[in-house]
């Protein structure tokens, strides 16, 4: 069906279909690295391609102001009791369009413009849209923000405590992009609390990991989780909202009509059967075999000779340190695209580099793993690192012949 639909695709916009065929080409021959991408389901595929795409359906099911919502609205539930029930949340608004969209939504409900608001800044590990000065978070919000320990890598939460007390924040954030270890949401949760800040967390790097009862999850602490619904989570390109009944409205005004119109059905639907295929029995092996395939590949960096931010990894990604290397994360990105091993450069804690060039290496397992990697693979995949890394300009094609071998043992998306 899915070479099916790039056929017909095809035939219709020579031009485009080119285009997605050769990106489906790219998948298939590429070891996808990019802890921020995974593999959907077909079913999650075949969703965001119905006809729920035609339906303009402002509001919430049941208050639309648009007639014919009826089957919409049964989407929209489906999406909304899944996410619930999946997560433990008493609310969930399944509208964002993305993740930044649901943290500005986030912002919005608990601070006005102006108001402080203290999260984890983008050079530790942070993300854009948790107070960035080039997004609209860091240009309306006075932002404050908390690293990570110089020596372990690790958040210190005294630290944050003290930063807290004195700057008393309207919101905390917790949660990162680039963040290798356990997050202590329930400590957070107690500095909020003293500072008198609404507690935000998003989980969406780790949302499958805390689906699959693999990380502790926030949603008992927290005054608002948000995520994206496309990383570990493995559905399609999206956010989520989750929080506490007495929020409910105050969210859901927030997204719409906030800062957002008419939803994206069809994405909606697609989010619904994500949440279905979450709480399967499979869904924690693969969260469990995400998380074992990071240590592996971790402990194989390790043992070849790389360093890692905080020494090693608790999640789905690891942060590679090239210094030792003497090769930045530009030049290193760059050369795993020749090699067909897509990763992400990344700063790491307290970088000479500058963001554009960075002395890291960003690597995750989600997408591989759904792929069908194994532990084998992981240490396979760490030696080419190492080479290309150290003897590139003699061993490029060896390594990509050898990606190339990997790849051909794991077929995707051929039905
Ligand atoms: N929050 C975190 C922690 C992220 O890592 C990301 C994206 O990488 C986002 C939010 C933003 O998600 P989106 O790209 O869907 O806006």
């Amino acid at each position: 069906m899915i070479k099916e639909n790039m056929e017909f695709l095809r035939a219709a916009d020579p031009e485009l279909g080119d285009a997605v065929v050769s990106e489906w080409q790219r998948q298939q021959r590429n070891i996808e690295l990019i802890a921020s991408e995974n593999f959907v389901s077909p079913a999650v595929l075949a969703a965001m391609g119905t006809v729920l795409t035609n339906k303009y359906a402002e509001g919430y099911p049941g208050k639309r102001y648009y007639g014919g919502c009826e089957e919409v609205d049964k989407a929209e539930e489906l999406a909304r009791s899944r996410a619930c029930a999946l997560f433990g949340a008493e609310h969930a608004n399944v509208q964002p369009h993305c993740g930044a969209n649901a943290n500005l939504a986030a912002f919005l409900a608990f601070a006005n413009p102006g108001d402080t608001v203290l999260g984890m800044s983008l050079a530790n590990g942070g993300h854009l849209s948790h107070g960035s000065p080039v997004n609209i978070s860091g240009r309306h919000f006075n932002i404050i923000s908390y690293g990570v320990d110089n020596d372990t890598h690790r958040i210190n939460y005294d630290e944050v405590h003290d930063i807290a007390m004195k700057e008393r924040p309207k919101i905390i954030i917790a949660g990162a992009s680039a963040y290798p270890r356990v997050i202590d949401f329930a400590r957070f949760a107690e500095i909020a609390k003293d500072c008198g800040a609404a507690l935000m967390v998003d989980i969406a790097h780790i949302a499958g990991l805390i689906a699959a009862g693999l990380h502790p999850s926030p949603v008992p602490y927290a005054d608002v989780v948000t995520t994206t619904t496309h990383k570990t989570l493995r559905g399609p390109r999206g956010g989520l909202i989750l929080c506490p009944e007495k929020h409910a409205k105050v969210i859901d005004k927030s997204i719409f009509p906030g800062s957002q119109g008419g939803p994206l059905m069809h994405i909606i639907a697609a989010k619904a059967v994500c949440f279905r295929e979450a709480m399967q029995p499979e869904f924690k092996a693969y969260q469990q075999k995400v998380i074992d395939n990071c240590a592996t590949l971790a402990d194989a960096l390790l043992a070849e000779g790389f360093d890692l931010v905080s020494g090693g990894t608790d999640n789905h990604l690891c942060l590679v340190d090239l210094r030792n290397f003497n090769v930045t994360g530009k030049e290193m990105q760059h050369r795993l695209d020749e090699v067909r091993i897509t990763a992400n450069k990344n700063a790491i804690p307290n970088d000479p580099e500058s963001p554009f060039v960075t002395s890291g290496l960003r690597l995750g397992t989600a997408a591989a793993t759904t792929r069908g990697l194994d532990g084998e693979d992981m240490k396979h995949i760490a030696r080419l690192i190492r080479l290309t890394a150290t003897d590139f300009d003699n061993k490029k094609e060896q390594i990509a012949a050898e990606v190339g071998e990997i790849c051909a043992k794991y077929p995707m998306y051929e039905g």
